[in-house]
């Protein structure tokens, strides 16, 4: 539920690094038009988008005490982290209304599902993109183990996840040609960087007992989210 995009010269280092196209100012449009950042008045942030972000409300007083401690001791003070702009401590935004996770189907998939054009299939596993002369031309599916495949004729947008995104490549012959023919399946692309450079995002949990009491009404989850919220902040600090 942490809402939370990187810092400026994360991703212009993308396009040092040869994205074209994919640096900050490249992308803010697209972040502006995809959220509704409630209370963020800024050129930054957009406020008429699908995502509704906000800070937690009302600050829970363990990550207020936290943020204050941050700020005590010498560290900047971020108004928000999300803008880009900003190093330091600070809120991040929660993808919560009412209490509730708001999830990306939540925000696009659900108020499209009247459209005429949008199908809409559930349980079931992609075995392989479809590709005939170096080209898309569908995707192949099973549901309840019968097989079966759809055409396109425009894009196939992927989004299996770190993990089933190049396994489902790997297994549409796209990837290094060395596996692909230990595996026996014919080569469509020779992309040697599919399924390497899985890199782990470690978190450290620090668990203290508290001096007093503090109010319990939040739940455990909330509060951690508040904390991690801080730790964020920091790492983007520190990475800095
Ligand atoms: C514990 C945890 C906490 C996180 N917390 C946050 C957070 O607070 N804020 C944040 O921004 N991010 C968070 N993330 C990261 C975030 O969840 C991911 O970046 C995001 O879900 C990636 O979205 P995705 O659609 O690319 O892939 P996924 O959400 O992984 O979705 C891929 C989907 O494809 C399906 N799939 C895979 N292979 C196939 C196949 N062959 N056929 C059909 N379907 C297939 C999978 O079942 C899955 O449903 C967290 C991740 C973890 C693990």
């Amino acid at each position: 539920m942490v809402f939370v995009r990187g810092h400026r010269s994360s991703y212009d280092a993308w396009v040092a690094a040869g994205a074209t196209g994919w640096g900050f100012a490249d992308l803010l449009p697209f972040f502006r038009r995809s959220e509704n950042a409630v209370g963020r008045v800024s050129d930054l942030r957009g406020v008429d988008g699908p995502l509704t972000v906000a800070p937690a409300s009302p600050p829970h007083p363990v990550p207020t005490a936290l943020l204050q401690a941050a700020t005590e001791v010498g560290h900047r003070r971020a108004t928000d982290i999300s803008g880009g702009d900003e190093e330091g401590f600070g809120w991040t935004d929660l993808n919560i209304i009412d209490g509730r996770r708001q999830s990306a189907a939540d925000a696009y998939l659900t108020p499209a599902l009247a459209r005429s054009k949008l199908d809409v299939v559930t349980d079931a596993l992609v075995h392989r993109v479809l590709i005939t002369r170096g080209r898309r031309t569908g995707v192949e599916y099973s549901v309840g183990g019968s097989l079966t495949s759809v055409g396109c004729s425009a894009e196939v947008v992927l989004t299996a996840g770190s993990i089933g995104s190049p396994q489902v490549l790997m297994l549409s012959g796209i990837g290094p040609p060395s596996q692909l023919h230990e595996l026996g399946i014919e080569v469509a692309a020779d992309l040697p960087g599919v399924g390497s450079n899985l890199q782990d995002h470690p978190v450290a949990n620090l668990a203290y007992q508290a001096a007093r009491p503090f109010r319990q009404e939040r739940t455990t989850m909330e509060r951690r989210l508040a904390c991690y919220a801080a730790g964020r902040a920091w790492m983007a600090r520190t990475s800095s």
